[in-house]
């Protein structure tokens, strides 16, 4: 059985049991299967990987994105093919809120429903635009390494690729020494899927037994819109774009990014997905590592297209239930507030909420309204960083074909890549 059969499988066993332990309400505080079970070994095995995914993100970052500099070996291709995947990771993070705002206005969700919020949201100020644009450069490299900030680590990446080309033959041995590092990461990677499945179906498990479903029907509504709005926007707008704009066959994208997006459902991480999406692009899809390096830890922090979503739906929603009228202006600061808010967050678990405090701040909604949504936002989170990721993949695809740099070969090799997870520990 393929890695990614493995993995839809312990989804769907994880989305089987989870249902059947919140449905009986076996989940009960107190009870052996919350104490033993879902917060018990689901929760243990689950945490285990996704600190396993982790571990790797800032090395394989660093690592890959030296090789990848290296690789290019131009410093003018490598700013061309920066400012071809801002512009499109802006661009994707536009339409998206956009066509968010549009369908969720259309519909009138929200509207008559005089709720009052039932939770102490207290929201967050938006850091200014000035401190997001300096701290981009880590005064401290090992300390932006140390906590994981993306775009401080991939700066820090790229001028020491620059400099590594420009010293040139004396830095040959160090080249080839990270080289080789980056080779150990991606092996690890694998080394590391191979019990994904176990630790997806442990994550997905946990993840709906705790979901509250009643709450769920209340806020339906909602709910099916937003859900609504994802998938059209994955495999409808993206795949356009795709296709529009690589030539490259929107359906073979599609079945090679599932499990990917398994990961990014199961983590609700980008950053936590990073590995994985970067494996998937280059093994599955061709993207060379060049490219690749690059376009995906970048996206991960600045592109968040279904969070993005999130927002345009949920200010429609508690604009109506608080009766604000928001007028063509009002739209227009939400689409440009999202799209700044994305950049300067990372794709970390609950993020959206923050950005969503940030531009009702910025409009005038009373912060307090997240409350009503909080409840069942756990699981709009998985939905919404799959399709982050996924935004992820395309702008890359994109970049890369239009750089030459995609090997269509693979890209249209069913099985490319698929039997990398397996691990042969015996020396070859
Ligand atoms: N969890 C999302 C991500 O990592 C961000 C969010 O919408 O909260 O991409």
């Amino acid at each position: 059985m393929s890695t990614t059969m493995k993995v839809l499988l312990g989804m769907a066993l994880g989305i089987s049991v989870g249902l059947v332990i919140n449905l009986t309400g076996l989940n009960a505080s107190g009870t052996w299967v919350n104490q033993y079970l879902t917060n018990g070994l689901f929760h243990i095995v689950g945490s285990m990987f996704v600190n396993a995914l982790k571990m790797l993100v800032v090395p394989l970052v660093f690592f890959s994105l030296v090789c990848g500099v290296c690789g290019i070996g131009d410093i003018k291709l490598l700013g061309r093919i920066g400012s071809k995947a801002f512009v499109l990771y802006l661009m994707t993070t536009a339409i998206a809120i956009a066509s968010a705002l549009f369908i969720a206005s259309g519909l009138g969700i929200g509207e008559g429903m005089n709720a009052v919020a039932n939770s102490n949201f207290s929201g967050k100020a938006a850091p200014p635009l000035s401190s997001v644009i300096i701290n981009i450069v880590p005064s401290n490299p090992i300390s932006a390494m140390a906590k994981g900030e993306m775009l401080p680590v991939i700066f820090f990446s790229i001028v020491f690729g620059i400099s590594l080309l420009m010293v040139g033959k004396k830095a040959d041995s160090v080249s080839s020494f990270i080289e080789a590092l980056n080779e150990i990461m991606m092996k690890m990677v694998n080394v590391i899927m191979a019990v994904a499945p176990y630790a997806v179906f442990c994550l997905i498990a946990k993840a709906i037994a705790n979901l509250g479903l009643d709450l769920l029907e209340q806020l339906l509504g909602y709910v099916l819109v937003l859900i609504g709005v994802l998938m059209f926007h994955l495999f409808v707008t993206l795949q356009i774009i795709l296709k529009l704009m690589s030539g490259l066959n929107p359906l073979t994208f599609i079945k090679k990014m599932r499990s990917t997006q398994v990961f990014a459902f199961s983590t609700s991480s980008s950053n936590a997905t990073i590995p994985v999406t970067l494996r998937t692009v280059t093994d599955r899809l061709g993207v060379n590592n060049s490219v690749a390096s690059f376009t995906v830890p970048f996206g991960a922090t600045i592109n968040m297209d279904g969070t993005a979503i999130m927002q345009g739906v949920a200010t429609v929603f508690i604009a109506n239930i608080y009766n604000v009228d928001l007028g063509m202006m009002g739209y227009l600061t939400v689409i440009l507030m999202s799209v700044l808010a994305s950049i300067g967050t990372a794709g970390v678990p609950g993020v959206g909420l923050i950005m969503l405090s940030m531009v009702f701040a910025q409009v005038g909604l009373p912060i307090e309204g997240i409350g009503l949504i909080l409840g069942v936002d756990r699981l709009l989170d998985m939905i919404r960083t799959a399709v982050n990721i996924s935004g992820d993949a395309v702008v890359t695809a994109v970049v890369a074909k239009s750089e030459g740099q995609l090997d269509e070969s693979i890209y249209n090799d069913p099985n490319a890549g698929n039997d990398t997870a397996d691990i042969h520990l015996e020396r070859v």
